[in-house]
């Protein structure tokens, strides 16, 4: 039924599958973390190289800031020494952070060795370049070009016109030229003074370029200087036009062409002096610092800028990289994310498809099952554990349909012989007496009963006993056509049903029938020799529905046997024959009014405990001509001849007698009573009853009414509703001979009972017949399922005593324990 092919196991499949997942999502992960984290690690290590190396620069340019204002302080004022000290220190320590920045990893990294050797270089030049210019400030000729054009050029040609301006004079004065000649005296004067004059302007003009005190002025007072050497140059003119008229000495008139020539080489100087004034040279520390230190702090503060803008694209390329990487991030938990969902789909779809389905196609094939109905046969599916679960299924449902085929088999078939059993033989009479009706035929009815087989059952034992019951239903069956029905309705008893025959045709069988028997049966090597009885009764003549036909066939029976006839077919005179069932009646009326039936006892061990717990009262009859009359036929009498319920009171009431006896001897014992159909059909029954317990004051839980399935068959309302009312009263309630009668276990569960009592016929061969195994062992289980509790009944053997032990039967009754013993023998057995 397994399907090896197809089946995998699901378990192995989901381990599989979640150890494939988990692989994959840390694996996904692991590469995200990774891809992080190197990420990570390099940009935080350049962040802070970076940082390190922005302070560095930045600092630089403060310090390369600090050295120009304090080189311009110096330059201002270049005696305070401390200005000076300071330039040179910060131009020094920026050099030394240049030396250490060329260690800086982050310029190897880079690769900007080049930049930091020439910003070194640079630095180290613009050393120099102040150093020079320190010196050159240091020294004011040096610092002022137009001071020493002033001293080499101008002073020694003042000097001299001074000098040749004071000997004229001096030779005036001796010549007493004031009075002689006062003009060319004032002239002389006049020369001094003009000279003296540009002097002094002269003198201011360079005092206000070098002393920067107002650069506006210059133009001013070079003019001024310009006007007064032009009346100077025209006064010197007139002076020498004087000394050609020979009015000034010999001395003054030779100095007067060397005074022209000393004024216009002073005047050479001053015009020097103005151009340099009007150039950038007029100072020499601003030329240096304009031409080579300014454009040098400028192109060293470019390379620093150059520098941190290198530094912030390498910041802006790490942001890019912080982006990618987010980006890359992001797709990594889109992509978790987006196989977590896959994944999630297959598994539902997977669950779905692998259990949900399978289950639910299971359990509404049980459903099924349970209302009854075929299911379809399930599916192959492609795990194990499913397949198992169908397998399960499929097998589960075969064998409860074979059990329920095997139990409605049962309940219309003799377990012995396998025939007919006589609720069959009643539903086949009543179909073909209806068939016949419409056809208007004839059918004939046979009953058959074994003479003497008593004998054969108590001198050779059971099981000889059953072996001829077989052989006889053997042999009669193999005479009889298919349409024919024989049954076996008692002990000894069997019955023939004829259709579409009449009376000739009927007898023609029986001879037959009888013939059967003039061979011995074998049994247990010993041969047999039987003989049988046959009673006729033919449809309409004999009767026209199943009760009568069955009456009237027994009654010929009768007179057959006791005539010894054979056969015999009924015949209206026979009725006297009846006549002896009556007093049959009239007799057991009788005994049971003069207390002549007795009461037998059959213990019912608990199978764990080991001890008597319950006892059935079965009822017995001894006939002063008959012997012995087997409860099975005398019950049949009283139930048609109304004297069952009668009964019925009277068992309870000897029963409840003796048993509350015993349990004021101590004894804890149930007491079984065997209940009719007819009870249900006895309105006073519950009131007697009631009335009976408290005769007695019998505790109603210790009593326990059997009932057969069939008897509660009859009619399932009317019993449900009794046995509802007993069950209230603490009345327990078992089913008899269960097995035997229903043909389905879901009735069952609808009648309010406590106990099963599996038929006999089930048990006594239950070691050696294996479907009377299989159908006690599924019976036991089934009803500790629904929470009954189980009796055997027929137990003959010890094997089969230790077979029940070993099922948890949880009661026992039989031969091999006890048989049905008197009040006082039970009463010994119960002392030990
Ligand atoms: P039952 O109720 O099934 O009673 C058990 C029958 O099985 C008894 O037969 C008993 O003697 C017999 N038995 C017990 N152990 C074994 C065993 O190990 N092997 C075999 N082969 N038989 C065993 P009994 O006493 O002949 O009674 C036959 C039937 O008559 C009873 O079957 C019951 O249906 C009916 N019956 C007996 N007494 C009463 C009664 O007072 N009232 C009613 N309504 N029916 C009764
Ligand atoms: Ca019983
Ligand atoms: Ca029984």
């Amino acid at each position: 039924m397994q399907n090896k092919i197809v089946t995998q196991s699901l378990r192995n499949r989901a381990i599989l599958f979640s150890i494939a997942i988990s692989f994959l999502l840390v694996a996904i992960s692991f590469f995200g973390y990774s891809n992080f984290k190197s990420f990570h690690q390099e940009p935080s290590f350049q962040i802070q190289q970076r940082d390190d190396f922005l302070i560095s620069l930045s600092s630089m340019r403060g310090k390369l800031l600090d050295a120009y204002k304090n080189l311009n302080q110096f330059l201002l004022a270049p005696e305070n020494a401390l200005s000076q000290k300071h330039v040179i220190e910060s131009i020094q320590e920026t050099i030394e952070i240049s030396l250490l920045l060329k260690e800086h990893p982050w310029i190897e990294k880079y690769k900007r060795e080049k930049v930091l050797s020439f910003l070194t270089a640079e630095l180290n030049l613009l050393k120099a370049d102040i150093k020079k210019l320190i010196r050159i400030r240091l020294d004011s000729n040096n610092q002022y070009p137009s001071l020493a054009v002033s001293a080499e050029i101008m002073q020694p040609n003042r000097d001299r016109l001074n000098n040749l301006l004071a000997l004229a004079l001096n030779e005036a004065n001796q010549e007493n030229m004031q009075v002689s000649k006062p003009l060319a005296y004032q002239n002389l004067l006049q020369a001094r003074h003009l000279w003296g004059q540009v002097l002094s302007n002269f003198r201011l003009y360079l005092a206000n370029r070098v002393g920067s005190f107002n650069k506006n002025a210059l133009p001013v007072q070079e003019k001024a200087i310009e006007v007064q050497f032009e009346e100077l140059k025209s006064q010197l003119i007139m002076l020498k036009a004087s000394a050609a008229e020979g009015k000034y000495g010999f001395e003054t008139s030779n100095a007067i062409p060397e005074m022209e020539s000393s004024a216009l080489n002073w005047y050479q100087g001053f015009n020097k002096v103005k151009v340099i004034h009007h150039s950038d040279e007029w100072r020499r520390d601003a030329k240096i610092m304009k031409t080579i230190i300014s454009p040098r702090i400028d192109s060293i503060t470019k390379t620093l800028i150059l520098l941190e803008q290198v530094i912030g694209d390498s910041a802006a390329d790490d942001m890019k990289s912080y982006n990618s990487l987010g980006n890359e991030q992001n797709k990594i938990v889109w992509l978790i994310a987006f196989l977590g969902i896959l994944f999630t789909i297959i598994i539902i779809l997977s669950l779905d498809k692998l259990i949900f389905k399978p289950i639910s196609l299971v359990s509404n094939a049980l459903k099924q099952e349970a209302l009854g109905h075929q299911s379809d046969s399930l599916f192959v599916v492609k795990t194990k554990e499913t397949q198992e679960l169908v397998d399960a299924f499929s097998e589960m449902s075969y064998q409860v349909h074979q059990r329920q085929k095997e139990l409605e088999y049962r309940a219309l078939h003799d377990a012995l012989t396998a025939l007919p059993n006589r609720t069959l033989l009643i539903d086949r009479i009543a179909h073909n007496i209806h068939v016949a009706k419409r056809e208007k035929q004839q059918l004939s009815l046979l009953i058959l009963d074994l003479d003497d087989f008593k004998e054969v059952n108590d001198t050779l034992g059971h099981f000889a006993g059953d072996d001829l019951l077989i052989e006889v239903g053997n042999r009669i069956k193999n005479i009889l056509r298919d349409v024919d029905t024989i049954a076996r309705i008692g002990g000894d008893e069997f019955s023939v049903l004829l259709p579409h025959t009449n009376e000739e045709q009927a007898i023609i069988t029986a001879q037959k029938i009888l013939s059967i028997f003039q061979k011995t049966v074998r049994v247990d090597d010993i041969e047999v020799s039987v003989s049988s009885s046959v009673g006729i009764a033919v449809f309409p003549y004999h009767g026209e529905d199943v009760d009568t036909l069955l009456r009237h066939a027994d009654v010929a029976m009768y007179v057959a046997k006791r005539n010894k006839l054979g056969f015999e077919v009924y015949s209206e005179d026979d009725d006297d024959n009846s006549l002896s069932r009556l007093s049959m009646t009239r007799d057991f009326r009788d005994a049971m009014k003069n207390d002549n039936l007795t009461v037998e006892f059959q213990p019912i061990y608990d199978m764990e405990h080991k001890n008597i717990i319950a006892v059935e009262a079965l009822s017995r009859w001894y006939h002063p001509e008959h012997g012995n009359v087997s409860p099975e036929k005398f019950i049949v009498l009283a139930e048609q001849t109304s004297l069952i319920n009668a009964l019925t009171y009277w068992v309870l009431e000897k029963s409840i007698a003796q048993v509350s006896l015993w349990h004021e001897q101590g004894h804890d014992l149930l007491l079984a009573v065997n209940l009719s159909v007819f009870s249900f059909k006895d309105p006073d029954f519950i009131g007697e009853l009631r009335s009976l317990l408290r005769k007695y004051n019998f505790p109603s839980e210790k009593l326990k009414l059997e009932i057969t399935e069939s008897a509660m068959m009859e009619n399932p309302l009317i019993a449900i509703e009794m046995l509802t009312e007993l069950q209230s009263m603490g009345i327990k309630l078992s089913i008899d001979d269960f097995g035997t009668g229903f043909s389905s276990m879901t009735y069952l569960k609808q009648f309010p009972v406590d106990e099963l009592k599996i038929d006999k016929s089930f048990i006594y061969r239950l070691d050696s017949d294996e479907s009377n195994d299989a159908i006690v062992r599924s019976t036991i289980d089934l009803a500790h399922n629904l929470g009954l509790k189980v009796v055997a009944e027929g137990i003959e053997s010890k094997v089969v005593h230790e077979l029940l032990e070993k099922y948890d039967c949880d009661m026992a009754q039989g031969f091999h324990l006890s048989h049905p013993i008197r009040a006082d023998d039970l009463e010994k057995l119960l002392k030990k």
